[in-house]
């Protein structure tokens, strides 16, 4: 088994005299601002006005501009969108970094993909927390962490994966384990894991589930039930067990069910396609795509969007879960399952 890395294996100290910019103070920003304070870091939030500068400040940290915050910093770890961080990086990160500063990411896509060209005398590398980033702080106040992945791009001052390692201790991945990867085997399984698999291909499943019942005739309140409602506890069975522990829990005939009919959903077809969305991410067509629609502001995502949102198991949806006040809906829209 590949090594795992936890909080006893880990010495901390070559972090501990450095000043940490975390820029961004979104979903995993919080987390990791937060963390890193409560674990005993110097961290600086670097942001513009607005709602996570207030925010920031209300939650007690420190909170600059990223140019000051980043020109302050001796490790500088950009967790704004993928989409905008290379235009920010360019005018307010890059011109204040200094020889012998760490430059982090939360996911490998900018410098995979060379969206991001780092001068070549800082330190570049990667602390991935493999879960949503209310997680990482809610798991953390639990006492408890979200495994990590490192990987080192650059090691300008040789002491890159000490510092990858007692960063990743700082988050709360240290509890849950901490693995070691590169920038490349980071960037595509994560497209991937979240393309075929956690959002594209449970999305796809689900609405396909949902329109085989209702258009044989089904009440869409049931189908949307049976197709969508009873995934998370099938999910966290899943999470517990793997799949000998889900199906220890569910019935003998549903086992069977699992066992005949799973694979006339999910066959070789199937797994062909995967391996043809899995080459388009490594031939870079996904990310070309992806950097070209934000160029063109987005019209397609936009429209897409639009007509998914008024999908009758949406509709259908919301009508439900406001008669099931226990279903909290999470505090903000896009933190689930963004990146595994
Ligand atoms: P979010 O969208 O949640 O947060 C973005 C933050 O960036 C906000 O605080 C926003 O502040 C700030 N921001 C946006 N534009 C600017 C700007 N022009 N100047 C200054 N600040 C700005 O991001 P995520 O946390 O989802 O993603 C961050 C990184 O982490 C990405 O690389 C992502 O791939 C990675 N990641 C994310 C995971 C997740 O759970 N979401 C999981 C693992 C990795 P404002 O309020 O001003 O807009
Ligand atoms: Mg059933
Ligand atoms: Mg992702």
């Amino acid at each position: 088994m590949t090594k795992v890395l936890y909080n006893h294996n880990i010495e901390e100290a070559v972090l501990q005299d450095k000043k940490i910019a975390v820029i961004g103070y979104g979903s995993q920003g919080h987390a990791h601002a937060l963390n890193l304070k409560e674990s005993g870091f110097d961290v600086v939030v670097g942001l513009r006005k607005g709602k996570s500068w207030d925010k920031a400040e209300e939650d007690g940290v420190e909170v600059n501009t990223v140019a000051e915050a980043s020109k302050q910093a001796d490790v500088v770890m950009v967790l704004l969108p993928d989409e905008y961080q290379p235009s920010i990086y360019k005018e307010h990160i890059e011109p204040n970094l200094e020889s012998g500063n760490a430059l982090v990411f939360a996911h490998g896509f900018n410098i995979h993909f060379s969206q991001i060209v780092p001068p070549s005398d800082v330190d570049v590398f990667l602390v991935a927390p493999k879960g949503p980033g209310h997680l990482v702080r809610r798991t953390f106040e639990d006492g408890a962490g979200v495994p990590a992945l490192i990987g080192i791009y650059q090691d300008a001052s040789g002491q890159a994966k000490d510092l990858a390692l007692a960063y990743a201790k700082g988050v709360g991945g240290g509890r849950a384990g901490i693995l070691e990867t590169t920038f490349q085997e980071e960037t595509e399984t994560d497209l991937f894991g979240e393309q075929a698999v956690l959002c594209g291909g449970v999305t796809s499943l689900v609405k396909a589930g949902f329109e085989t019942l209702t258009e044989a005739g089904y009440q869409p309140e049931v189908a949307y039930f049976e197709c969508l409602h009873e995934l998370k506890l099938i999910v966290d069975l899943l999470y517990e067990g793997g799949l000998e522990g889900m199906r220890y829990s569910i019935s003998d005939t549903a086992q069977w069910g699992d066992f005949v009919s799973g694979p006339r959903i999910v066959d070789e077809d199937t797994k062909a396609r995967m391996k043809d969305v899995l080459k388009d991410i490594q031939n870079g067509t996904f990310a070309q795509g992806w950097i070209l629609e934000n160029q063109a502001n987005r019209p397609q995502f936009k429209a897409i969007n639009a007509r998914e949102n008024q999908h009758q198991i949406e509709t259908v949806g919301r009508e439900l879960r406001e008669l099931m006040p226990f279903v909290k809906q999470s505090k903000k829209k896009k933190d689930v399952i963004q990146n595994g």
